[in-house]
């Protein structure tokens, strides 16, 4: 039987989606899906316990690519991280779930693969910085301007998946 702060499903479901329904933008960069490492890095996010809300596969153009990293515009880097991107294809996606942002960071790993820890996807499949797999928004409030630039809000699909109940007290 189930614990009984889950009285009923339907204030299962309310508390479920106040506290839990945080989201996060994801990009497996064209290094990732050349590698053929979609589908262990799905698996990864999947075991750990979030959910998918949205995924396509993209060639992004340059005013989106240059969109995502406009903070990073002045950078020497920029240029060559903007055409790497838009070389496609980029695995683009959205995660939810409770502390989803700060938790998809930490399973990533850290910027440079040579800093990212092992367990991490950078740290076990990455060598170079400017070849490091994965992106994942860094806070909430990006989170929720890069959901807004590569997805359309009715893609992003609502579902309540019933395995809720063993992740979440
Ligand atoms: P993160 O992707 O971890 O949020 P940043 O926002 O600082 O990191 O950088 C965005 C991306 O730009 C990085 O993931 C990396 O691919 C690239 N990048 C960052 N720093 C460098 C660098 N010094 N040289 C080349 N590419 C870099």
């Amino acid at each position: 039987s189930l614990p009984c702060c889950h009285s009923t499903r339907r204030s299962y479901f309310l508390r479920w989606s106040m506290h839990c329904s945080e989201r996060t933008f994801v990009a497996i960069k064209p290094d990732g899906v050349h590698r053929g490492l979609m589908g262990r890095i799905i698996a990864r996010l999947e075991d750990k316990g979030y959910s998918i809300v949205a995924l396509k596969l993209i060639k992004p153009s340059k005013t989106l690519a240059e969109s995502h990293y406009e903070a990073l515009q002045s950078k020497p880097f920029f240029a060559d991280l903007v055409a790497f991107i838009t070389s496609g294809p980029v695995c683009a996606m959205v995660w939810e779930g409770k502390d989803v942002v700060a938790q998809v960071r930490k399973l990533i790993g850290n910027t440079d693969p040579l800093t990212s820890a092992p367990g991490t996807i950078r740290g076990d499949f990455g060598v170079d910085i400017g070849r490091n797999i994965i992106h994942a928004s860094d806070s909430i409030s990006s989170a929720k301007r890069e959901i807004e630039l590569w997805f359309h809000t009715q893609d992003l699909i609502e579902w309540n998946p019933t395995l809720h109940e063993w992740i979440y007290e």
